[in-house]
């Protein structure tokens, strides 16, 4: 465990779309943050549950791919690269406040310290949904794996892809140029996709196995992996032997933490005054992961809570400071 002896103004927890522009905009007001993301990609649940998806409804976005949208946020929050710093991979597990009023942050990897802390973590810490066999845990990473990180680690090699969504199909599609065989498996035969991608899907050399469950996986190095599949209401099975497998099951998000933490909820959601303060001095909220009357749950009302929350703590934590009105050029 490593701790890091910085103290910072302010640390975002949660890197999704509204964490990500509340940290571009404490870069604005010069506040030295560190920005904490849970996956191992920014882009919350946009990245992880609807890249391909048209966003109609962000200001100042023509309709547009979420993935488009996580990519502009990334371009926006990198101008401030150099004086924030960005972990991904890491979950917050404790927020703690001290007597002197700062906060102790644990993920872990490390502890942390900070004078303040907005919480935007959504619904919640994502974690990808696991295969519901059981199976060896050691071959996570290895030969089982739930994120590309490289598409270069697959080249070459016969890979299964579990899941019938956009984020299977995209994987199939992706990783068919450069990889010996990809057989895509999924429980029904109709997938949950945009038309296009399916049609790429059915023109491309990817082997389409459904309906078919997984029943067992397991690791022969002779051979391979061994997927054990059983028809979908029927008795017939067939093995199939890869190098890989790319689980793609979607993700489960869970923020009872937030009750750990010891803020007040309301229905799941944290409780917030009109500046994004929780009831404990120093820690903000904004984003999905809030409440108060009124509250919409869209990326553009999130945009707008974030200014409002780094502004007011600003304020807080730098009582010289003057309140800004309009953005300037960054040098
Ligand atoms: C299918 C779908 C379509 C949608 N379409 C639209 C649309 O068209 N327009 C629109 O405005 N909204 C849309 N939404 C809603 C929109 O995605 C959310 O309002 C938005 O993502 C909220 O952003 P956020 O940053 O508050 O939270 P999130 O996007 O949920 O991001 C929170 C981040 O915090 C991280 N995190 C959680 N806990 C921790 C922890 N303990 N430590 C570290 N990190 C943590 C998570 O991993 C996640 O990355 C849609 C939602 C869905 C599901």
């Amino acid at each position: 465990m490593e701790f890091d002896e910085h103290l910072y103004d302010l640390t975002v927890i949660g890197g999704g779309p509204v964490g990500m522009f509340a940290t571009f905009y404490a870069g604005m007001r010069n506040l030295d943050t560190q920005l904490i993301e849970s996956l191992p990609e920014l882009g919350g649940q946009v990245a992880a549950l609807y890249p391909e998806k048209i966003i109609h409804d962000v200001a100042g976005f023509v309709p547009a791919r979420g993935a488009d949208l996580v990519e502009n946020l990334k371009r926006q929050l990198f101008e401030f690269k150099d004086q924030l710093a960005i972990r991904c991979g890491e979950e917050v597990t404790a927020v703690e406040k001290q007597a002197d009023g700062t906060f102790i942050l644990k993920t872990a990897h490390r502890v942390t310290h900070t004078r303040s802390v907005l919480v935007a973590i959504g619904s919640g810490a994502f974690a990808p949904r696991p295969l519901a066999v059981d199976y060896d845990h050691q071959l996570d990473n290895r030969k089982v794996f739930y994120f590309v990180k490289r598409v270069a680690d697959f080249a070459d090699k016969e890979i299964a892809i579990a899941g019938g969504g956009d984020a299977a199909i995209d994987w199939a599609l992706t990783l068919e140029p450069i990889a010996k065989k990809v057989h895509l498996i999924h429980r029904r035969d109709k997938f949950r996709a945009l038309e296009a991608s399916v049609e790429r899907l059915k023109a491309s050399s990817v082997e389409l196995v459904t309906p078919y469950n997984i029943k067992q996986v397991v690791d022969q190095p002779a051979a391979g992996l061994v997927i054990q599949l059983q028809v979908a209401k029927g008795d017939d099975q067939q093995t199939l032997t890869v190098d890989s497998l790319l689980v793609n099951y979607g993700f489960t998000s869970d923020n009872r933490v937030l009750k750990k933490w010891g803020l007040p909820l309301e229905r799941r959601s944290l409780v917030v005054d009109e500046h994004m303060q929780t009831a404990v001095e120093g820690i903000y909220g904004i984003g999905d992961a809030v409440t108060y009357p009124g509250k919409v749950k869209l990326i553009s009302a999130g945009f707008g809570e974030a200014p409002t929350a780094i502004n007011h703590l600003a304020e807080a934590l730098y009582p010289e400071r003057k309140q800004p009105l309009h953005s300037t050029a960054i040098a």
